[in-house]
């Protein structure tokens, strides 16, 4: 799914709902590259409190990225954690943005997790915080040359 319609939550006698949801997330293109979540999307813990004609949205939740290492372009898979919030009055997203996460009841669950993603990813997607990447001078992987590898 992308979209939910807030509607649809049951909210108890404490005014919270909880709903876990699996998002469709397209993948990410970052410096031309594509990078994609695994099983194509997220699984998110959507949880709801409700004050009058308020909703606060908690979106909690573990996006896998996958794609080539930013150093090396071996295969990399990074386990990205996603935990959002937003304001709702009336069916309608607090934030007046040009495109809200929230109109008419209906959350953009797909927009929101994407953009959550998007400003948890690290600054360089990597096979391992030690990886070595690959020599400026002959491409060769310096993970796998070892120390002695030079020109
Ligand atoms: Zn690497
Ligand atoms: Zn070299």
């Amino acid at each position: 799914m992308r979209r939910f319609n807030l509607r649809s939550l049951s909210f108890g006698e404490r005014n919270e709902a909880e709903r876990r949801l699996f998002c469709d997330v397209e993948p990410f293109l970052l410096g031309g590259v594509e990078y994609e979540l695994a099983d194509a999307g997220v699984d998110i813990e959507l949880r709801a409190s409700r004050v009058g004609g308020r909703l606060t949205l908690h979106g909690v939740g573990v996006a896998v990225v996958k794609g080539p290492c930013q150093r090396c372009l071996g295969e990399a898979s990074l386990d990205v954690p996603v935990a959002c919030v937003e304001y709702v009055t009336d069916g309608e997203s607090v934030a007046r943005d040009d495109e809200p996460y929230v109109q008419g009841y209906v959350l953009d669950l797909e927009h929101w997790l994407r953009d959550a993603v998007a400003e948890a990813l690290p600054p360089q997607i990597v096979c391992r915080p030690q990886c070595r990447g690959l020599c400026p001078v002959c491409g060769a992987d310096l993970n796998e040359v070892g120390d002695g590898h030079g020109h």
